[in-house]
């Protein structure tokens, strides 16, 4: 076996060290029927795209948090910087309750450049310090700026102690296109190894080494079933993802008047005084403005016009319509943020009812910016 190479990296084959160079499972090596051979680190890694994407249940996933938690490596914890709630995996503080953790915010490309980075860090802080999560650092960013992704592999350098390093987030965070790109960043190349046909590809944590001592692993991401974009067919979802900073729409609303956020989501003002209502959603997504008295005779009459999605069969899978009754006032500017969507900020005073289907997570908090 001396003799045999991978064709990916050119280290030689072995089946003793899962943690050495040019690791191949023995059952792998047995069933070969050519003499191509990819060492599980260049299989991984010429694997690592969208299909290989693997969707754990909640139980699997915490098991395999507990097993990075022994492990004492660097936690790379990716969020959604436009969904921070909506995006933070449930119960990690419980798993993981170390201060070993890098949060990553990302996506923050979607908030305008002249917006002040450290009020939504502040924001971000003082939530964790309230959750009393740990950790040892955090980061702004955004996956497409590749100078972002350049920080944030030195940022991980500076942090692990030559320790191995976990990739976690919930799906649709962004994990994937940042891995891509450290890969590509390190490698220096784009695609490493040829497609081995004869293989399986592996649903299991992705290693990718960083030196001779450590790895950097890509945990599967946990399929974030309160999100919006969970439910939603891929013409709506172009619609409602942001690809590029969303402008803030600002609507000001007299009591008895009511916003839909395109059919997902409708907020009546029901009492109060003269209030903003300014919408962070994408720059696609409608947000129209009726009487309340006409609010529920327009949704039914333009649902499939108008205001166009969800369609039918994505408003069957999201459940039915709840309402959630908020009070706000001047000292307590709010945020009504529906995962998936984006977020409505309110200030002035009053009361409101915000209509939306059950299966997704909406919450009102202390306005983020
Ligand atoms: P994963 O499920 O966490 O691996 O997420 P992906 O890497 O597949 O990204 C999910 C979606 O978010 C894709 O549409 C990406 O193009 C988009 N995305 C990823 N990173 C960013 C980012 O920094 N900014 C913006 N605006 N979108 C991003």
């Amino acid at each position: 076996m001396n003799n045999i190479k991978c064709i990916g990296c050119g280290a030689t084959i072995q089946t003793d060290n899962i943690n050495k160079k040019g690791y191949i499972d023995k059952k792998v090596l047995e069933n070969k029927k050519d003499d191509e051979f990819y060492c599980k680190r260049c299989f991984d890694l010429k694997h690592y795209n969208k299909e290989t994407k693997i969707q754990t249940s909640l139980d699997e996933y915490l098991l395999n948090l507990q097993s990075i938690k022994k492990d004492k490596g660097l936690i790379v914890y990716i969020v959604d910087a436009f969904d921070f709630e909506g995006s933070l995996i449930y119960n990690i503080n419980e798993i993981i309750n170390s201060n070993n953790i890098l949060l990553v915010l990302n996506k923050i490309d979607l908030y305008l450049d002249s917006l002040n980075r450290n009020k939504i860090k502040s924001y971000v802080l003082k939530y964790l310090k309230e959750k009393q999560i740990k950790i040892k650092d955090i980061m702004l960013m955004s996956s497409f700026n590749d100078n972002d992704v350049k920080l944030l592999f030195d940022k991980i350098k500076e942090l692990n102690n030559n320790k191995n390093v976990y990739f976690v987030g919930m799906t649709n965070v962004g994990k994937s296109t940042i891995v891509n790109k450290i890969i590509k960043m390190f490698t220096g190349e784009e695609d490493i190894i040829t497609v081995s046909n004869t293989l399986n590809t592996t649903l299991e944590n992705i290693y990718i080494p960083l030196n001779d001592e450590c790895y950097l692993i890509d945990t599967p991401g946990l399929l974030n079933r309160n999100n919006l974009i969970y439910f939603l067919d891929k013409k709506t979802l172009d619609c409602i993802t942001p690809k590029k900073y969303v402008k803030p729409r600002t609507f000001q609303l007299s009591p008895k008047q009511s916003l839909f956020i395109q059919g997902f989501v409708r907020i009546d003002f029901v009492d109060g005084e003269k209030s903003s209502f300014v919408a962070n959603v994408s720059n696609n997504v409608l947000v129209h403005r009726t009487k309340l008295e006409n609010a529920s005779e327009f949704y039914e009459k333009h649902k499939d016009d108008i205001l166009l999605y969800p369609t039918k069969k994505e408003r069957e899978k999201l459940g039915n319509f709840v309402t959630k009754k908020v009070k706000f006032n001047k000292d307590n500017k709010i945020d009504i943020a529906i995962s998936g969507l984006g977020f409505i900020t309110v200030y002035g005073t009053g009361y409101l009812e915000v209509t939306y289907f059950n299966n997704v997570k909406v919450i009102v908090r202390k306005a983020m910016i």
